[in-house]
């Protein structure tokens, strides 16, 4: 697997953080950071920093996405926000599946595979989160797991589609507990997952999908993490939300 047929993508994922005056200053303060990075960079942020971070990051390489969105177009569905409406917006990619969505709010596979065809459908691109819990690592099934949120997250995706996916390895015992997976173990699932993409569809769309590992990266650990050949990058909850972390990140990706 050529690792150098694919360009890493350095994704953060704010969460339920920061307002609309501080989404401003933390864009402001990382543009010109990051300006000359040889990799592509997306802020996932709070629905209602979209605009805000649109406007900040506009004219320069940083990229803006969602945190979530629903499946349906438009409908009765109090709370929720469509794949249409975020395009309008001018947002370009969106995080799906993530574990917090899938332990706090019921996501599960089907959904998740709702949420990607939706937002493909739509334009956007697409940061699929899979990993196993701390139980399954345990059971030792984290590769048939993986495998598994993974065939059921692409069920109907055709490999044309897939340029517009970027899957997330994320063990969830390692996100937001400082807690990292080891260099080994985040590029042994990574190669997991892109062996899973080279069975159900080929070789070449294995090789061509980016696949970040997520789950405590920060300034410290990311250039051994990015390192690894099946891992193409990172998705960033923490260390995303201070400017000169993400931007060491961001450059531990670059080379
Ligand atoms: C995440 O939110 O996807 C994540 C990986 O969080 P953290 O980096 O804080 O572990």
């Amino acid at each position: 697997m050529n690792k150098k047929l694919r360009k890493a993508v350095i994704a953060g994922n704010w969460k339920m953080n920061k307002t609309r005056s501080e989404a401003k200053s933390l864009i402001e303060e990382l543009k010109p950071l990051v300006a000359n990075a040889d990799c592509d960079i997306v802020v996932c942020v709070p629905f209602t920093n979209l605009e805000t971070a649109l406007d900040a990051s506009k004219g320069s390489n940083i990229k803006v996405g969602a945190q979530n969105c629903h499946f349906e177009k438009s409908g009765a569905f109090t709370g929720e926000i469509s794949a249409d409406m975020l395009v309008e917006m001018g947002v370009e990619y969106v995080v799906i599946g993530h574990s917090e969505r899938r332990q706090y709010f019921g996501e599960t596979d089907v959904t998740v595979n709702k949420r990607t065809r939706a937002a493909i459908d739509a334009g956007l691109t697409v940061i699929l989160c899979v990993g196993e819990m701390l139980e399954d690592r345990e059971l030792a099934i984290t590769d048939e797991l993986v495998a598994m949120q993974t065939k059921i997250a692409l069920n109907g995706v055709s490999k044309n589609e897939l340029s517009k996916i970027i899957i997330a390895y994320e063990p969830v015992w390692a996100i937001g507990t400082g807690k990292t997976a080891t260099s080994a173990q985040a590029n042994e699932v990574c190669a997991v997952i892109r062996t899973t993409i080279e069975k159900i569809y080929d070789k070449a769309a294995a090789d061509a999908m980016t696949i970040q590992y997520g789950g405590s990266m920060n300034a410290a650990n990311a250039a051994e993490l990015v390192a690894q050949p099946d891992v193409d990058g990172g998705l960033i909850g923490g260390a995303s939300l201070k400017a000169s972390d993400f931007a060491v990140i961001i450059d531990a990706a670059s080379k």
